[in-house]
């Protein structure tokens, strides 16, 4: 496994407490009482949410790579798989010396299937990955020239690139460019569900913004809460939810245990 980098990519201990949100504390204030009048009210707030987490499974150390191209390939390579299998690929470039968009480029298929093999879908994670590459030599290969373009101007171009979505786009602006920049996945979906904040299928730009809205906070603290989201997912809010010993109080299932929800993808 990588040395881990966290958030902004200091060291020790980082102060967590959040801005004063401009918004009120309830974030089911404005709906319409016939949305959800058969649910009970969900009293945490997103800050708290933050610090009931990180509170109960402390620092994730994300994003774990040991370069910025590092990182890219790994958000490539981990979509709808399990960072295990991501990990080891992102490994197996490194050792054989092709962790670099120029060397990545000019790969026999073959050669590059082979190396990515352990994340799966390797066809396709190797077309994007190569989508990726040939878009970097747009600005000589150097992630510096890339990572100075204003983040709407980035976070444009990124997606312009075969492969990448919302969430890949996203935890590269966060976890590479270092912007302040929260990134929702199927986890945040299924808990902000639960915590009925948002409706089951939630667009992404609705996650977000209700977390960038309501919880303003600077890119250690964005990335962290999405790290402590997917820890959350994967060991107590689960597609069947494991509620007992659950370190979020005030969530509604507390009082009416949730039926298991569809599972969430693995990234
Ligand atoms: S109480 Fe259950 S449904 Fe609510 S956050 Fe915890 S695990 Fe998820």
């Amino acid at each position: 496994m990588h040395q881990c980098q966290a958030g902004d990519g200091e060291g020790g201990q980082r102060d967590f407490r959040f801005r004063k949100s401009r918004f009120p504390s309830d974030p089911r204030r404005n709906q319409k009482p016939s949305d959800d009048r058969q649910r009970p009210m969900t009293t945490i707030r997103p800050d708290r949410l933050f610090e009931q987490l990180h509170a109960a499974y402390g620092p994730q150390y994300w994003w774990p790579a040991k370069s910025p191209f590092a990182m890219m390939v790994g958000a490539i390579l981990v979509q709808n798989t399990a960072w295990a299998g991501a990990a080891r690929a992102v490994d197996r470039l490194e050792d054989a010396g092709f962790l670099h968009p120029a060397a990545i480029r000019p790969l026999e298929e073959e050669t590059l299937w082979e190396l990515i093999r352990p994340a799966g879908y390797f066809r396709v994670k190797a077309k994007r990955l190569r989508a990726l590459c040939t878009f970097l030599q747009g600005f000589d290969d150097d992630l510096d020239r890339l990572f100075a373009l204003e983040t709407p101007r980035l976070r444009e171009a990124l997606l312009g690139v075969n492969g990448v979505g919302e969430e890949t786009a996203d935890s590269i602006l966060c976890y590479g460019a270092k912007r302040a920049i929260f990134v929702a996945d199927a986890y945040t979906r299924r808990l902000f569900h639960r915590l009925h904040w948002v409706e089951e299928k939630a667009g992404y730009g609705e996650m977000q913004s209700l977390v960038q809205t309501r919880m303003p906070g600077n890119q250690a603290q964005l990335g962290e809460f999405h790290a402590l989201i997917v820890r959350h997912g994967k060991h107590h809010c689960r597609a069947k939810p494991v509620c007992r010993e659950c370190p979020v109080s005030g969530c509604p299932a507390m009082r009416a245990p949730p039926q298991g929800l569809p599972e969430a993808s693995a990234q």
